[in-house]
């Protein structure tokens, strides 16, 4: 019996969205009311953030640890951390438990190939198109990867920490990510990565004007690839 257990709350806004994803998709595939274990650790995004901008990695790494273990001891048998900056910390989570922690990077990477595509666009915030976690974890599997100019950058994430983790989404802000990640395909990005679980609320997988990948549902159907009722 598969319990999913996730580490949740950065933001509260995109864990809502994974809670969503996970019931509908398993409803999709098993029928109505079919409904997974979910185990959700919520949280607190204000210290998160804080200790995100001021780039102390070991403190975010022990709060998410902390997490991983209590989701464990709870009951989880498979752990997703619910957001892409935190990947950051992928590693020392992994070590700390005893169950699988599906990668969303590779959940990113499984869909690029099913795809058949070798070229993404590595839109997120700051940290994850400044830092060579993200990046880099793509690049050692033969990606292509592009990202946007220092400003495009910087508007980015603006656009996540001003106003999607808080609940605001703005037609301005569509239309501007619209723009960033044209250039970015311009560039050979061809497929756009919305690698940040916050950009669905932009931007939808299924109608956007270019081939996307929204890293929330990557996420959730790897998760459920260890679904087994
Ligand atoms: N949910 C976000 C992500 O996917 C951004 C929030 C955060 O910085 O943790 O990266």
């Amino acid at each position: 019996m598969t319990r999913i257990g996730l580490i949740g709350g950065m933001s509260w806004e995109s864990t809502s969205i994974y809670y969503s994803l996970l019931n509908r998709l398993t409803a999709e595939r098993f029928g109505a009311w079919r409904q997974p274990l979910v185990l959700i650790d919520s949280l607190n995004f204000q210290e998160i953030v804080a200790l995100q901008a001021s780039n102390d990695w070991d403190a975010t790494g022990e709060l998410l640890v902390d997490s991983a273990q209590r989701l464990e001891r709870a009951g989880a048998s498979v752990l997703a951390i619910a957001a892409n900056t935190m990947h950051m910390n992928y590693d020392v989570v992994n070590n700390s438990v005893s169950l699988p922690v599906i990668d969303i990077r590779d959940a990113i990477l499984q869909e690029l190939r099913a795809r058949g595509s070798t070229a993404l666009s590595l839109l997120g915030t700051k940290y994850v198109m400044e830092n060579d976690f993200f990046a880099s974890y793509l690049r050692a599997e033969g990606i292509r990867v592009v990202v946007p100019d220092d400003a495009a950058i910087e508007e980015l994430h603006q656009i996540i920490f001003g106003e999607l983790t808080r609940g605001i989404v703005t037609q301005a802000s569509r239309e501007r990510f619209i723009e960033i990640a044209d250039q970015c395909r311009d560039a050979g990005g061809d497929v756009v990565g919305l690698c940040c679980t916050e950009f669905g609320m932009l931007i939808d997988e299924s109608r956007a004007p270019f081939a996307c990948i929204d890293s929330t549902i990557a996420h959730v159907n790897a998760l459920l690839s260890f679904y087994d009722g």
